[in-house]
């Protein structure tokens, strides 16, 4: 199934969100993604996205500079379903642009299920009961408005929150969530912004308010200040910022409880799954995050719910507006068996 004549194509979105998005490195109002079509000769299109993130140095600007060579490279395997490859020669070609990658990756999954009229999870033979439920991000604003916030997700039907922290105010914010929805499943992502004593004083705090785990306590270039947090924290301990790449399993697996992949960080599906399975093998609970992103790549990474502990995927649930639609997500539960259609479902609406 060789394909002689793909046509491919990009284009940029600037997507608003519902509410400015706030984490303890800054706050954003729009996002801005890169959308890629791979079409074969029978008229099937594959889709893919890439939600670049500057902490990870790429923007809208980046991923369109690497796109035509990216592009090219899957012209020139010429055959869609060769993925391996496909991913291998793309990171020889560009390795420091994860998110450009990915868009390609997405797509051509995208397209290779669809030649094979079968959703992405059933190619990989994964069981779409086992799926999940999303989190859904509040992100940090004044205190009022974080229990609006809080307030409309539990309306929308959400049942795992997760608060951004990072701030002199993380017990303040918390006891606020917490008195609006002292039910919900919660957990709290502080974004790098503590020092090691600092994260184990209010993770000791913290842990009165029943919180599930705490993602990324301490900044990524202090390794053993996350050693020495995970060594004395009450609660189990995510890694997100301090885990980008697969190489980065092994480095973190002593001192973490949960890794927290993201297809932006790591460059494909096919890495993202090498990954899994590699935490798997250091004993790690695996998560998969996102950045804020259109259901274009939101619904690739859907797919990958069955082998995953805890789904992280609101990246879309996020946006005021998205030009894509993707996996249903009634109530946040991630609704691969109520998908209709073959590949990852990202779909122009
Ligand atoms: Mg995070």
């Amino acid at each position: 199934m060789a394909d002689t004549d793909l046509e491919t194509r990009f284009e940029r979105h600037a997507l608003p969100l519902e509410y400015p998005f706030g984490i303890s490195r800054g706050t954003r109002s729009e996002t801005e993604v890169v959308t890629v079509h791979v079409e074969d000769g029978d008229g099937n299109v594959g889709i893919g996205a890439a939600g670049p993130s500057a902490h990870y140095g790429e923007t809208a600007a980046t991923v369109e500079a690497v796109l035509p060579d990216l592009l090219a490279v899957v012209e020139d395997v010429g055959d869609t379903h060769q993925l391996e490859r496909i991913e291998r020669r793309m990171r020889e070609t560009v390795e420091r642009n994860p998110a450009a990658r990915t868009a390609v990756s997405i797509a051509c999954h995208d397209l290779v299920a669809k030649r094979l009229e079968v959703p992405l999870y059933r190619y990989w033979g994964l069981d779409p009961a086992e799926t999940l439920e999303t989190s859904y991000t509040i992100g940090l604003d004044d205190l009022e408005t974080m229990r609006e916030k809080t307030e409309t997700a539990l309306e929308r039907g959400y049942g795992r929150l997760k608060v951004k922290l990072g701030t002199d105010r993380d017990i303040e914010i918390v006891e606020t969530i917490r008195d609006v929805a002292p039910e919900v499943d919660l957990f709290v992502d502080a974004n790098e912004a503590w020092t090691p004593r600092e994260a184990v004083a209010r993770i000791e705090r913290l842990a009165e308010y029943d919180l599930e785990f705490v993602e990324q306590p301490v900044p990524a270039e202090n390794p053993e200040g996350l050693r020495f947090v995970y060594e004395r924290s009450p609660l189990p301990i995510a890694a997100d910022e301090s885990c980008v790449t697969l190489e980065d399993v092994p480095r973190i697996a002593d001192r973490c409880d949960i890794a927290n992949l993201k297809l932006m960080k790591c460059g494909g599906l096919r890495e993202a799954r090498r990954m899994i399975s590699t935490a798997r093998a250091h004993g790690l609970e695996v998560m998969l995050g996102c950045m804020t992103e259109s259901d274009a790549s939101i619904a690739a990474a859907c797919h990958l719910a069955p082998l995953l502990d805890y789904a992280d995927l609101d990246g879309a649930l996020l946006l005021a507006e998205d030009p894509y639609d993707g996996v249903p997500m009634p109530d946040g539960r991630i609704d691969l068996a109520g998908l209709e259609r073959s590949g990852t479902g990202a779909r122009l609406e």
